[in-house]
């Protein structure tokens, strides 16, 4: 099974990618996860990307590419993945389905994760990641609040916060949302495999809305 999850900033695709890929076993595929890992490398696209991504602009496609091809090689994309965070433009989606064309895969299902954009960048000043192991955090949610602040619930490492989860950058994120990532909305609409759940509900009920659409299928054991 392969899924795509496509959501504004802060919807929450992280955290349910994680979730579905240790659910089903999947690989979870993050983009934005891979180019900040490719940021830290003393390397002047690391210099280049260490900049880029604190301004909330999409990275230019042929990096992404790059970073995203070599993970797909990878043993524990052959059983199913879930791409968190790409595609993010239609040349991007067109792209994805050539490359599985090639290896004689689909895509399965789209979800789209999505709410009010107010109620989005209020989330955004209270996101924490552990870099160590990926978990995400809200210090403002309830439900997804780690027992200290600033320390990992699971392996204790300092919480980070992403330099692009400011209100002022999220605004930037936002326009590149609706310009570029929007139109993918009717794209995936368009071959019926994409999904619409409220995102502005805790973590529990989105995976549970996830799963419920995911459970109508018969061959999720295979
Ligand atoms: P995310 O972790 O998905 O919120 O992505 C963080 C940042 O990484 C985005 O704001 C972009 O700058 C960059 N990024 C992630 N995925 C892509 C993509 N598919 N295409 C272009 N830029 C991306």
């Amino acid at each position: 099974m392969n899924v795509i999850l496509l959501a504004p900033p802060a919807a929450g695709k992280g955290t349910q990618a994680k979730i579905l890929s240790n659910k089903y076993a999947l690989a979870h595929l993050s983009t934005g996860e891979l180019l900040r890992e490719a940021a830290k490398k003393p390397t002047a696209l690391g210099k280049e990307l260490s900049t880029l991504l604190g301004t909330g602009c999409l990275v230019e496609d042929e990096i992404v590419f790059e970073v995203l091809e070599e993970r797909m090689k990878s043993e524990d994309c052959k059983k199913g993945f879930v791409l968190d965070g790409f595609p993010r433009n239609l040349s991007q989606a067109k792209a994805l389905e050539r490359i599985l064309q090639e290896i004689n895969k689909t895509i399965d299902y789209v979800f789209l994760l999505d709410t009010e954009k107010e109620i989005l960048k209020k989330r955004i000043t209270g996101r924490r990641l552990c870099e160590h192991c990926g978990q995400i955090y809200n210090i403002n949610d309830l439900s997804s609040k780690p027992k200290e602040d600033s320390i990992c619930d699971n392996c204790h490492h300092e919480l980070t916060i992403r330099t692009d989860d400011t209100e002022e950058v999220y605004e930037r994120r936002y326009k590149e949302y609706l310009e570029k990532t929007e139109p993918l909305i009717s794209y995936y609409r368009e071959s019926h495999t994409l999904h619409s759940i409220d995102c502005n509900q805790s973590i529990e009920n989105i995976t549970k809305g996830i799963d419920e659409i995911l459970r109508k299928r018969d061959d999720l054991n295979d």
